[in-house]
């Protein structure tokens, strides 16, 4: 028997509706053995997340003023599944205890994750599954950091005796049982930290979306879903913004070489991404998965005649940096000059004083800065080793008149990443994208 986890997301969720779909996409399929769940989302686009609503009930309290009105609203959601789905679940206690710990001294985490827990409860009273609290199995140490070693060896204990269970994600608890929820988004997280503790063969990901799409799809009209990608790349397409899954979620799979599908619970016939190191016996994966960029970028360049006899040049540039705590995207160098790419947000205030300080340090012949700029990452592990890609890419983007400012690949190939003017990102995408889609799949 094949072992799937199979974690939904709070669209999911949102209302009975769709825990019936979701109770069909369970039964479909009998290796769906462990269910981790979200808190119930947003059920049209006006709507408030429990988790949102909960933070309120929070704020409220710790202000000491009136949350009745945001509890009765938490309370309302479960009360309409509890009651369309005649699950026999004592909710109203469970409020009182909520409402007594609000009117107590009360605990962000805790109030905040009560979401989850009250969906996994009811999900699992709901399926006859067993529900199992990660307070006791997901770990985090006395600074609130999730322990992922411990976690793995308490969750597998907790797991490998149950034949079918139900986990709520996005929290866990300490050694003295208080409890700490993972960032926004969490629940994929506990996902992939069932998915490895178990050694699962599969971990699929339940969301309202078929799967990554090859762009943006407010930029390019119907661009393709991506059907596999691997770990680095999906890596490099959440850091360019694409936002399907929690980018802690990959690590603790990846390790054990567990695919990730993402898949929609509204179309649960659409095959959706699969997320994997190895591609199965059989499957082809086209060279190029997706274009996706990110703009607000500003460049930085200094050129210094002989610089790159001077050891060290660069080391101080970046010291600087540091010191500052100033991240950088892209750092490049060329014969005589150093291009750093800095997001403009966080460059914005200290830019003079940065500059004054190169200036005065490294006393370059030319130091320049671009603004308003984006940087787009055309990414495929094989597609950008084929020089052909890439003369595509930046042939399409000649064509359309479209400037280049900066070009970046490194030895390891993942990606080819252009740099151009912001006011024109939009059309290169599309320039792009038009440009490589037979070399996608
Ligand atoms: N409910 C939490 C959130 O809204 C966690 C999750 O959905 O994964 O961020």
């Amino acid at each position: 028997m094949r072992t799937v986890v199979a974690k939904f997301g709070g669209t999911s969720l949102a209302d009975a509706e769709r825990f019936r779909r979701i109770r069909r996409i369970i039964e479909a399929d009998g290796d769906r053995r462990f269910i981790v769940v979200s808190a119930p989302g947003k059920r049209f686009e006006s709507d408030e997340k429990v988790t949102d609503l909960l933070l309120r009930c929070y704020a409220l309290a710790a202000a000491g003023e009136d949350f009745e009105g945001a509890l009765s609203a938490v309370g309302a959601r479960f009360e309409s599944i509890v009651r369309k789905l005649d699950v026999d679940f004592p909710l109203e206690a469970e409020l009182d205890k909520l409402r007594r710990h609000l009117a107590g001294e009360p605990w962000r985490d805790y109030v905040v994750s009560r979401g989850e827990y009250l969906n996994a409860r009811i999900l699992a009273r709901w399926l006859g599954f067993t529900f199992v609290d990660p307070e006791w199995c997901v770990c985090f140490d006395g600074e609130g950091r999730l322990d992922a070693a411990v976690t793995r060896r308490t969750l597998g204990a907790a797991l490998r005796p149950l034949e079918r269970a139900v986990i709520a994600g996005f929290y866990g608890a300490d050694m003295d049982g208080k409890i700490y929820t993972l960032s926004r988004g969490g629940s994929d997280v506990t996902g992939s930290l069932v998915a490895a503790a178990i050694g699962a063969d599969l971990y699929e990901n339940w969301t309202d979306v078929s799967g990554l799409l090859a762009a943006d799809p407010r930029i390019v009209p119907g661009p393709r879903t991506v059907k596999y990608v691997s770990y680095r790349e999906l890596r490099t397409l959440s850091y360019m913004g694409a936002s399907v899954l929690h980018t802690d979620a990959v690590l603790p799979v990846s390790d054990m070489d567990i695919p990730i599908n993402i898949r929609n619970t509204l179309s649960p016939d659409d095959p959706g991404t699969t997320i994997v190191r190895r591609l199965p016996k059989g499957e082809v994966k086209y060279p190029i998965i997706g274009v996706a960029g990110r703009t607000g970028m500003s460049v930085i360049q200094v050129e210094k005649v002989m610089v790159s006899d001077e050891s060290g040049f660069t080391a101080v540039m970046l010291e600087m940096l540091k010191n500052r705590r100033l991240p950088f995207e892209h750092c490049l160098t060329g014969i005589d000059t150093v291009t750093l790419v800095i997001r403009s947000d966080l460059l914005a205030p200290c830019k003079e004083e940065l500059f004054e300080e190169i200036a005065r340090r490294l006393k370059p012949d030319y130091l320049g800065l671009t603004e308003q700029l984006s940087m787009i990452a055309v990414i495929g592990e094989k597609g950008t080793e084929s020089c052909d890609a890439n003369v595509r890419v930046l042939q399409a983007l000649t064509q359309a008149g479209i400037p280049i400012n900066t070009i970046n690949q490194g030895a390891g190939k993942l990606n080819l990443l252009v740099g151009v003017p912001e006011d024109r990102y939009e059309d290169a995408i599309r320039a792009i994208y038009a440009a490589i889609d037979d070399s996608m799949q």
